[in-house]
């Protein structure tokens, strides 16, 4: 049982794991305990909904770390179990089976979970949510032979993914977005056009401005998913893609601030006292925005996790890392670099080919680059990240031109 030394991370995600990662290379050698509510070590999420989905990855090209590597560590990950309350002047964490720890640090690291349907209908069998390698191996039994009707709520991120594995599966597949264009809350308009574009050239029925009213069964199993007015869909198999919810319960019930996320410092400290939060849970505080944001990507969690650890190794942290991330569809292959909150509402120029889906879209404010998402260009979301963290103001004409060295556009006068 750990003592009052030790350092408790609750959630095995990647978040949780690079987080004892971290605080080992900062040096802390005393007890590290994981509480993992997950029957398994921490894995990474991505390819659930891609390479793992279409199943073209091994399960153990999933894992943060191989099992050996906690036991080298001695980083006791305790499997299956859930904490549920958090005392912190007690500076103690109470588990499902009644177990209790002393810590003298504690980290948050528990993730989201995956939005429900909120209709009727939701708990149909061949009604799928995607989160867990649990959920990816029940969606992708139900995808592999082909030949089923695949409806997809949500035309995110995670929907088009799966929408992009179903249709590898040769199924035929309809995707239903309340929006008027797929990602625009993401990336707007014109870029999300372009992965509209690159669905139907890929036969699935994309169905924008369109809302579910419920969905629908027979003997337990579901049939189809009705639209407001009335219209069926028939579906073999649904799957919910509608967004997650921060996991701040725990949060929540100890006093901590929260609001929409856990809300900490840009070393992770939340309001109580050794108590840090981080990855998807966390709303930290971001020194170049001057002001909190909560990121549910999977950069954030790999590298913020590792800077939480060094933090509460009791090294000074200022966490000011660029949020990135990206998407695998057909053969799109994306990256995103960017202060997402900067760039909304704004529409990008674009540099290179958008139609033949080879290009760099920049978001500008106030003639400065504070987000580039690369579509099929590779080796330049660097120099988009020097660009950004520059803050040059650039000449429009010459971020738009593919002779122009992006490199050469830092520093510009401004
Ligand atoms: C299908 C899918 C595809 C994705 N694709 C991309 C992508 O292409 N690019 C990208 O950038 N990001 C992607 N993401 C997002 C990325 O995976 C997340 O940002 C990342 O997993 C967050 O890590 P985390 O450790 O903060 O949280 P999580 O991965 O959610 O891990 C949290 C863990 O904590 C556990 N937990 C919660 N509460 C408790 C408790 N009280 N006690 C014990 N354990 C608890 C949970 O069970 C879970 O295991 C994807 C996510 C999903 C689901």
């Amino acid at each position: 049982m750990p003592d009052q030394d030790a350092i408790v991370i609750v959630g095995g995600g990647l978040a949780g794991a690079r987080a004892a990662e971290g605080a080992r290379e900062a040096g802390y050698d005393g007890p590290l305990v994981i509480v993992a509510g997950e029957t398994e070590l921490p894995y990474i999420r991505p390819p659930l909904s891609k390479e793992f989905l279409a199943g073209h990855a091994e399960r153990a090209s999933i894992d943060v770390h191989p099992a050996e590597w906690y036991r080298e560590q001695g980083v006791d990950v305790l499997l299956g179990r859930r904490a549920v309350r958090l005392d912190t002047s007690a500076h103690t964490l109470e588990l499902d089976d009644g177990a209790t720890l002393r810590y003298r640090r504690a980290l948050l690291a528990t993730g989201a979970s995956p939005r429900r349907f909120p209709g009727p209908g939701g708990d149909l069998a061949g009604v799928h949510l995607l989160r867990t390698v649990e959920d990816s191996v029940s969606l992708r039994d139900a995808l592999r032979d082909g030949g089923r009707r695949v409806v997809i709520i949500g035309a995110g991120w995670i929907g088009l993914e799966v929408a992009a594995a179903a249709r590898g599966y040769d199924n035929d597949v309809t995707v239903l977005g309340l929006e008027t264009v797929p990602l625009n809350a993401a990336i707007g308009d014109d870029a999300g056009s372009v992965f509209a574009t690159l669905h139907r050239e890929h036969g699935v029925d994309l169905r924008m401005s369109t809302s579910v009213a419920g969905i629908r069964g027979e003997g337990g199993r579901v049939t189809g998913v009705e639209l407001d007015g009335g219209d069926v869909v028939p579906a073999d198999v649904v799957v919910v893609g509608i967004g997650a919810i921060p996991e701040t319960g725990l949060a929540e019930q100890a006093g901590l601030e929260v609001d929409r996320g856990v809300l900490t410092d840009a070393g992770f400290r939340t309001s109580a006292d050794d108590v840090y939060a981080v990855g998807d849970v966390a709303s930290v505080f971001h020194p170049v925005l001057a002001q909190r944001i909560r990121i549910e990507h999977w950069a954030n969690a790999e590298n913020a996790g590792k800077a939480a650890g060094r933090s509460l190794a009791g090294e000074a942290v200022e966490y000011d890392e660029i949020p990135y991330f990206y998407t695998d569809q057909y053969d799109l292959g994306m990256e995103y670099s960017g202060y997402g909150v900067l760039a909304t509402g704004i529409e990008p120029l674009f540099r290179g080919d958008r139609e033949g889906r080879e290009f760099i879209a920049f978001w500008l404010r106030d003639d400065r680059v504070v987000a580039g998402m690369n579509v099929n260009v590779w080796d330049v979301n660097e120099a988009v990240q020097k660009l950004i963290r520059s803050r040059a103001v650039v000449d429009r004409a010459k971020l738009v031109d593919p002779a122009v060295p992006l490199e050469s556009l830092v520093g510009t006068a401004g």
